[in-house]
């Protein structure tokens, strides 16, 4: 699992490891069968009006003996048994009717945003369709639903990925960049795919002071987002005086614990109301 050209000696520490990922994999299975999952959303903020405008789906479990077992931990394990493809099914279509809901009752501009795995778009090449089908069905246009990719489906490239992402965007879905600016960052991916919105890691949001190195590059790929017709969210934004800097920067959304951590949908739809002034 460390990568590449390097060696691991086999212990019993190893072997625990193992044992338990197969063991978190086969409590998995269990858990999607008995819908012990369950979707939280957290607020997306426009931070010039100050209002909740999106939202971003993720999936959270409570195991019955571990409690809540991180999406970190056990989406990897989903992803290499191929579990992952029933998890984001799933998780879509909570998604897709929540936030049909919500554009009925509450903010007709609303948009709910679901991360997507790049094993959901090897696995078939139907996935898309399906996709869609369920969004045209819910009476949703494309746009209500957005997609988060990684750049690691970028990378990969050449294949039916890159084909699927663009019918998914001729569709009408709008394409999210998630964690930008870690992992493979290349600006050869935003010369060759329509992009509609980066996400800035929340990496080099913890960084943000006046005169750092973080903001210059907040700053330059903001700039260079508005130039390409790209909307940006900064991730894990944690303090006032982060979303001071950013607002300062010109940065369209955030997403942190300043504003709220992912809640319920419940909680989310109280909070729409609020807002509303119901
Ligand atoms: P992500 O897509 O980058 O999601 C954002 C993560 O940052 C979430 O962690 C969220 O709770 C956390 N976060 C939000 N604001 C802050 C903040 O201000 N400070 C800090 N320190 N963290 C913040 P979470 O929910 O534990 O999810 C972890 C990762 O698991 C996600 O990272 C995503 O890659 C994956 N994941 C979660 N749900 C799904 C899903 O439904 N499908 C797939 N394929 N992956 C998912
Ligand atoms: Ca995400
Ligand atoms: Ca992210």
């Amino acid at each position: 699992d460390a990568g590449r050209n390097r060696y691991a000696y086999f212990t019993p520490a190893l072997q625990r490891a193992a044992q338990n990922r197969m063991r978190l994999g086969n409590d998995l299975r269990d858990a999607l069968a008995a819908e012990n999952l369950q979707v939280v959303y957290q607020p997306i903020v426009d931070l010039r009006r100050g209002r909740v405008c999106k939202a971003e789906a993720l999936v959270r479990w409570h195991h019955p003996e571990r409690g809540p077992v991180s999406p970190a931990e056990f989406i990897p394990i989903a992803e290499s048994s191929g579990l992952i493809l029933e998890i984001g099914e799933w998780v879509f279509r909570q998604a897709v009717r929540d936030v049909q809901r919500w554009r009925a009752e509450i903010d007709e501009q609303f948009q709910v945003s679901v991360n997507k795995s790049p094993v959901q778009f090897h696995s078939e090449s139907g996935m898309h369709t399906r996709w869609l089908r369920q969004v045209v069905e819910a009476g949703l246009p494309g746009d209500a639903v957005s997609l988060e990719i990684t750049e690691g489906l970028l990378l990969e490239g050449g294949d039916g990925a890159s084909q699927q992402l663009m019918a998914l965007r001729r569709a009408g879905f709008s394409v999210a960049l998630d964690d930008f600016g870690t992992g493979y960052s290349s600006l050869s991916y935003l010369q060759h795919y329509e992009i509609d919105c980066l996400k800035i890691d929340r990496a080099f949001v913890h960084e943000l002071e006046p005169g750092s190195k973080a903001l210059a590059l907040c700053r330059a790929i903001i700039t260079m987002a508005h130039e390409l017709g790209m909307s940006v969210v900064a991730e894990g934004v944690e303090t006032a005086h982060q979303r001071d800097l950013l607002a300062s920067i010109g940065c369209d959304l955030g997403q942190g614990f300043f504003f709220a951590r992912p809640m319920p949908a419940q909680a989310l739809e109280a909070l729409l109301r609020q807002q509303r002034g119901e």
